[in-house]
């Protein structure tokens, strides 16, 4: 079969759309698209540096690529931030291939241990987590984010990408719901225009299939090993649910995304939640104190 676009061989069939594609008119279509993404929310002005989240996995390196391809044309440059969990015989691996990669593509590189941040690594707290109900992704997730936002001030970026796709979208919307979080379904708006520090998503468009594709299509070396706390969550059953739903109606994450663009916008508008500065460490945050310093008191390391 022949590609709709050049007539070269067929090697994706973009079910949702019917688009048959070759493998340069796929790799394009990819980043044509997250180049619209990004116009469409002004997610990247021009002169800014942009720190990229790179953990080593398929969607993080791809986003780092794509954005190469782009940057001279739309005139911004690029740093990668890469977060050390300390999971053991984990995070080695994509480390090397992170650091290797930037290398190549000459991109500038700072790797941000928790154990230098918080003086903790992610074990050391799951251990003293003892029996409680909190899950390792969720410890993990807050510690990320503060570690992440310490490396945009250490490396003075602009704006901090990170590589969600559509499907980390859905999964995160579902997750807010059926935990009555409507003040986190506000934050999910692409638009941070207005925000203190810039934090967008420019693959929120794309299937997480087709960063798959692309990241193989393109020979980018990515991390195989998964993370042993993956599956901990109920993240992993809300992901083969919305897949399996996917496979018998083609096209129904796109129609449930753009549901909710609709409700984080309204959701955004209704949240006016006070910022203040946390207490214990000074961060801005919207109680008494922040959720990083919440969880290491409640865990009695700070
Ligand atoms: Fe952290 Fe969970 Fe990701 Fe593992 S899967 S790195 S615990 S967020
Ligand atoms: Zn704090």
């Amino acid at each position: 079969m022949k590609c709709d676009r050049c007539k070269n061989m067929v090697v994706y069939s973009r079910k949702y759309s019917g688009e048959n594609l070759c493998s340069m008119c796929f790799s394009s279509s990819i980043v044509n698209k997250t180049t619209r993404t990004i116009s469409k929310y002004n997610m990247i002005k021009s002169g800014d540096v942009v720190g990229v989240a790179v953990s080593g996995g398929k969607d993080s390196l791809s986003l780092l690529q794509v954005l190469k391809k782009i940057s001279l044309e739309h005139n911004f440059t690029l740093k990668a931030i890469t977060v050390d969990e300390g999971i053991p015989g984990y995070r080695d691996e994509a480390l090397k291939i992170v650091e290797d990669f930037c290398k190549k593509i000459d991109v500038e590189h700072k790797v941000y241990p928790y154990s230098s941040l918080f003086g903790t690594t992610l074990e050391q707290t799951l251990e003293i987590r003892g029996n409680e109900k909190v899950s390792s992704c969720s410890i993990c997730g807050i510690l990320r984010r503060r570690a992440i936002d310490f490396g945009a001030i250490d490396l003075k970026v602009d704006v901090i990408a990170t590589g969600h796709n559509l499907d980390d979208m859905l999964q995160t919307f579902i997750i807010n719901l059926i935990s009555g979080d409507t003040k986190k379904i506000g934050w999910m708006d692409p638009d941070t225009s207005e925000n203190k520090t810039r934090k967008i998503k420019p693959f929120c468009e794309i299937y997480e299939n087709e960063i798959v594709f692309y990241a193989f299509t393109n020979e980018i070396p990515f991390q195989s090993e998964e993370c042993p706390h993956m599956n901990e969550g109920i993240r992993t059953e809300i992901r083969n649910f919305l897949n399996s739903l996917e496979k018998t109606h083609s096209g129904i994450k796109n129609n449930m995304y753009k549901s909710i663009l609709k409700i984080s916008t309204i959701l955004k508008d209704s949240n006016n939640s006070e910022w203040r500065t946390c207490s214990k460490c000074g961060t801005e945050c919207t109680g008494e104190i922040c959720s990083v310093c919440n969880t290491l008191t409640s865990f009695r390391l700070n």
